[in-house]
């Protein structure tokens, strides 16, 4: 009964954010820096703001995320951060011993306006990056935007500092920059390019980061991560697949101004339809036909839509998340006859107001979404049109727990649950694995409320 005091009647509120469904800038960009294999993010602030979003990281992933601060005192915090941060590159190096740092601001370092291309550049001129070693550096403020801003601006970092052209004439081989996913999904997302037979440069790649096996051995580094000397070769590629427009759009964009790597803007491969057009662009960048292997897979996805959909059928689903994984998801829910009625994201963007109306603008019943919008207002509309299921991050179960709605969690953060980490919703095995989500909660709920003369034993 948390939420309780939520009122049913909707007023008009601009300048309040109530339970947002977002989180900050700069988690996004310290996420997307793990994904760089022997990187230290480091946050470029007050140490409260990197206990934060390592914190958050480490719930979320269940993984230690490590990441270094400039420690920002009163005095850096008036006169500016720049001696903080020449000096903590020099100790990284020298103490930790990373390829790469991956510096983002904060909301502080940004008010005061610090230049990070001049700090990053000091600390070279003073001889505190040592020869081959690399700063990468991103502007994250988080008065603005969300952790999927942080994201892209991070990722564009990475192309603008680590991406090189070094012949005129492109290689075969195939850039994919997956959006804000779990280290499974790009995992999922660089098998199936792999098994088109072609050179794939993937980057950020948090597997095996943030989903590494335990040892018994604290490693700094993991294994995982994509190499910076692969990342550098990006700018040779035919191609950059880049999937999720919100968190890789700007990032491809750079590769092909800078470049001339063309690039495919796609949604994130969560579905039957949006995985078939990360397919067919594999098939046509890498001049093969689709392998066996994925055609079965994609039979087995319709085989169970087509076991389940009486299940799904009309069934009124609320969403809560980041654009790009909404994007994907809603097509995925109507392909299914699902019917999302609520859709909800804190990240601010005109473009996914357009490709929501889209998807839902011929559908006979209407769909609630503004942008950016909040928990507390999906929380109002279910009051006002409630729903068989939600979808969304662990936030979204105080309103499950008061409407008394089966929920499943998806996004970020997912502070409550496992195996997002592990278990891939990417993909076509990912989208069975999220219909099996999908189909026990509803099941579950069918169960549990189903009078004596009802309750079955056989679907
Ligand atoms: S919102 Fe700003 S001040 Fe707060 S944790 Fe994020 S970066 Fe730091």
């Amino acid at each position: 009964m948390l939420l309780r005091h939520t009122p049913q009647e909707t007023i008009e509120r601009k300048a309040l954010t109530i339970n947002p469904a977002k989180t900050c800038q700069p988690i996004g960009a310290m996420y997307a820096a793990l994904g760089i294999h022997n990187c230290l993010p480091h946050s470029h602030g007050s140490q409260g703001c990197c206990s934060y979003h390592r914190s958050t990281l480490t719930r979320h992933f269940k993984e230690p995320a490590m990441a270094s601060t400039s420690s920002f005192t009163e005095g850096s915090s008036v006169f500016g951060g720049q001696a903080n941060l020449v000096e903590a590159i020099n100790n990284i190096f020298t103490v930790y011993n990373p390829d790469v740092i991956a510096v983002h601001t904060t909301c502080l370092s940004e008010t005061i306006g610090d230049d990070l291309t001049q700090m990053a550049q000091k600390a070279k001129d003073e001889g505190y990056v040592p020869a081959g070693k690399k700063v990468i550096y991103a502007s994250t403020p988080s008065y603005v935007g969300s952790h999927v801003t942080g994201y892209a601006n991070m990722v564009r970092g990475m192309v603008d500092l680590l991406a090189v052209s070094t012949t005129a004439k492109k290689l075969d081989q195939i850039n994919v920059i997956p959006g804000f996913v779990e280290p499974s999904d790009m995992a999922e997302i660089k098998r199936i390019a792999e098994l088109f037979g072609k050179k794939v440069i993937m980057y950020p790649d948090t597997s095996n980061v943030l989903n590494s096996p335990m040892t018994g051995k604290f490693k700094m580094y993991p294994k995982g991560g994509a190499k910076t000397e692969d990342i550098a070769l990006s700018g040779d590629s035919k191609v950059t697949l880049a999937l999720g427009r919100f968190a890789t759009g700007i990032g491809a964009k750079l590769l092909d101004t800078k470049h001339k790597v063309p690039c495919e803007l796609l949604d994130l491969p969560i579905g039957l339809a949006a995985t078939d057009r990360y397919v067919e662009m594999l098939k046509k960048y890498s001049g093969q036909s689709v392998p066996e292997s994925l055609m079965e897979e994609r039979g087995q996805l319709v085989d169970m839509i087509t076991d389940m959909h009486q299940y799904f059928y009309g069934k009124k689903v609320a969403l809560a998340g980041d654009p790009d994984q909404l994007v994907a998801l809603t097509e995925f829910l109507i392909s299914i006859d699902m019917k999302p009625v609520h859709i909800v994201t804190g990240t601010p963007g005109n473009k996914f107001e357009r490709r929501i109306k889209e998807l839902t603008e011929n559908l006979p019943y209407k769909v609630n979404y503004t942008v950016p919008s909040d928990l507390f207002t999906l929380h109002q509309w279910i009051k006002n049109e409630s729903v068989d299921l939600i979808i969304g991050n662990t936030y979204t179960k105080y309103i499950a727990r008061d409407e008394d709605i089966p929920s499943i969690r998806f996004g970020f953060p997912i502070l409550d649950r496992v195996g997002h980490q592990y278990f891939p919703m990417a993909g076509y095995k990912g989208a069975m694995r999220l219909l099996e989500k999908i189909l026990t909660c509803l099941l579950d709920k069918q169960d549990k409320d189903a009078p004596e003369e009802k309750f079955e034993l056989v679907m």
